[in-house]
């Protein structure tokens, strides 16, 4: 009966799914080089928007859309130290953005080392030798925890240095991530309004039609 209720009342709401790109140049000053230039911070954001058929909130969903979108476009562009690109002058990454490359893969590899740890201690302590006092599982299970830690570190410091971005000067790899101050100007020239539709456009990403594009003005971080 419960069941029945609740797919009522689902038949009885509308919804709708939003999904867009938003794109943010940011002038910052190199660390290594310290000229100045501009790259392109850019994410995705999505969001599902329902409302009850036949109300007023359910005839304008593509609204309610457009204001969850621009709320989270809001929200995820305002970090500092967003995206990664080569300087154009030195031709090499940020330290940040080099660590923020490599955080991911380390911290999902000290995860499974962890939990794949602490399983098979739990394994072994229950179900080898003979039965143990409850503290001697825990002491087992607990060595077993260090170990498959002290690995998934390791192999994260691995995993980090294959998959994420690599130090030092790059010649060979292009970049249209990033702009000097005279390339960002005539991109401006070009496109006065919304110079970050242009900028995005350059990297060549496919970018399906349902999927807005957000444009957003220049952010400046050399001052910060
Ligand atoms: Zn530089």
């Amino acid at each position: 009966m419960l069941a029945h209720l609740h797919l009522l009342l689902e038949l009885a709401k509308t919804r709708q799914s939003f999904k867009a790109i938003w794109a943010q140049p940011r002038r910052i000053k190199c660390e290594h080089c310290h000229e100045s230039f501009v790259y392109l911070a850019w994410g995705r954001v999505g969001a599902t928007v329902e409302a009850w058929r036949g109300t007023a909130a359910a005839s304008n969903l593509p609204g309610l859309g457009r204001e969850r979108i621009s709320q989270l476009v809001a929200k995820a562009s305002s970090k500092k130290r967003m995206g990664a690109a080569l300087c154009p002058h030195c031709r090499r990454y940020q330290e940040w953005m080099i660590r923020a490359s490599r955080s991911r893969p380390f911290w999902w590899s000290v995860i499974v080392g962890v939990l794949s740890g602490a399983t098979a201690g739990a394994l072994y302590s229950l179900n080898v030798g003979p039965v143990k006092p409850l503290d001697a599982i825990f002491q087992e299970i607990f060595e077993a925890t260090a170990i498959g830690a002290s690995a998934g570190v390791g192999l994260g410091l691995l995993l980090g240095s294959i998959f994420g971005l690599a130090s030092g000067v790059q010649l060979e790899r292009e970049e249209l991530g990033s702009l000097t101050e005279k390339e960002w100007e005539e991109l401006v020239g070009r496109q006065r309004r919304q110079p970050a539709i242009a900028f995005f456009a350059r990297l060549g990403r496919k970018r399906k039609a349902s999927v807005e594009l957000v444009p957003l003005p220049l952010r400046d971080e050399t001052e910060t």
